[in-house]
């Protein structure tokens, strides 16, 4: 098929895109023994929209999305689809009838089928002509990159190739709602990167709404149109990708975003919505996240993007200068990544287009905007 019959296929394919559910949650709780799963957890996607759960392993990320692909059932709570409801705790629509497919972490394809036949498999509650059916998986599969290999068998193709047709067989079916449980993690790193761009590409024409969830900070905020960020079985903040970074709601979801690191100290000072923070000898001036009085045990957040390596500057004694020793380079492509000792601490992650040779002597300026207060001690650890 050439390039014009598949810009052709794409019109046909937004033309005919169903508008997707929208997903709302209340109240999801989910006990396994001891280990609360879910603690209640409250979550709206609006139709056709991308939403990514962002959490560490253990935060619930994967019993959320069972519970609202139809595998697993919640303890309480409800699930509507629109104004459909999905499941209350009590009664609960199955799977096959919630209008969803779901992409798994390990493939999980039929060996036995061929690639054709392993996305027809999915067609085969849909009543669709077999010709029909037909034409429609193979121009699926070619949609992915793979009408090479329609006769093959899932061991005959490489870990991206069989993620690929997983991904063709959650979207034959046109459905209303697309589940991608961390999809790209057993792949390699060029892979991903290619696979996450099909993923962010095909589902958004498909116009379906889709929940995707990962531990991997990038790849969220590379795919989401919005992001929650789950911890302990709670979601913690929810916002567009830009939002979560510049403002973190707690130095858990801070943490959990990219820091160069952190620094203990004490607020000697508020300067509307700023505060300036003594640590150890130096002072320094960041961003207040809600009310941190003069005197308040406070955190220091840095994100990597607020630092900056200087020559050895005068004024390097400022609020938003410190001198500095590099310690370590890598190199990144893009550039190279430091870790600095300065005088309030270590900072990591520091970046530079040029390498700044170990052991020189400079200074480091840290954007206050980049540079978040909490008051200490509120669980930032965990
Ligand atoms: P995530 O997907 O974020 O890694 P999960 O939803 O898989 O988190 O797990 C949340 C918590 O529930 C973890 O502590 C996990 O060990 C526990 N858990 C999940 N599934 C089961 C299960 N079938 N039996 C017992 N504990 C489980």
């Amino acid at each position: 098929m050439s390039a014009t019959q598949l810009t052709g296929t794409d019109r046909r394919h937004a033309a005919e895109a169903p508008s997707g559910h929208e997903v709302t949650v209340r109240g999801a709780r989910k006990r396994y023994g001891a280990v609360e799963a879910l603690a209640g957890v409250d979550l709206d996607i609006e139709a056709g929209r991308f939403m990514v759960l962002l959490g560490p392993s253990g935060s619930g990320k994967s019993t959320l999305i069972r519970g609202i692909a139809g595998i697993e059932r919640f303890d309480s709570g409800s699930i509507h689809f629109g104004a459909v409801p999905v499941s209350d705790g009590r009664r609960s629509l199955p799977a096959e009838r919630r209008d969803l497919a779901m992409v798994f972490q390990d493939y999980a394809l039929w060996p036995h089928l061929t690639v054709q036949q392993n996305v027809a498999y999915a067609l085969r509650r849909r009543r669709i002509a077999a010709a029909a059916a037909r034409i429609r998986v193979l121009e699926t599969l070619e949609r992915v990159g793979l009408a090479a290999k329609v006769d093959n068998y899932p061991n005959e193709l490489s870990g991206g190739q069989q993620q690929r047709v997983a991904l063709a067989r959650a979207l034959v079916g046109r459905p209303a709602l697309l589940l991608f449980d961390e999809p790209l993690s057993n792949l390699d790193a060029d892979l991903r990167e290619r696979l996450r761009v099909e993923i962010s590409t095909l589902t958004r024409e498909s116009g379906a709404t889709t929940l995707y969830i990962t531990h991997d900070q990038a790849e969220a905020f590379a795919l989401a149109d919005e992001v929650g960020v789950l911890r302990n079985g709670r979601l913690e903040q929810r916002g567009a990708p830009e939002e979560i970074f510049r403002h973190p709601a707690t130095p858990f979801v801070a943490r959990f975003t990219g820091l160069a690191g952190s620094f203990t100290g004490h607020s000697v000072g508020d300067l509307g919505g700023y505060s300036r923070v003594r640590v150890g000898e130096h002072e320094l001036l960041g961003k207040t996240t809600g009310t941190v009085s003069a005197g308040t045990a406070v955190d220091l957040l840095i994100r990597p993007t607020a630092t900056t390596l200087h020559e050895t500057r005068s004024d390097q004694n400022d609020v938003t200068t410190m001198a500095a020793i590099v310690i370590d380079v890598a190199y990144r492509g893009r550039g190279y990544e430091h870790v600095v000792e300065c005088s309030a601490g270590r900072l990591a992650a520091v970046f530079d287009l040029r390498a700044w040779t170990r052991g020189t002597r400079c200074s480091i300026t840290i954007d206050p905007d980049g540079c978040m207060v909490f008051p200490s001690g509120d669980g930032s650890q965990n």
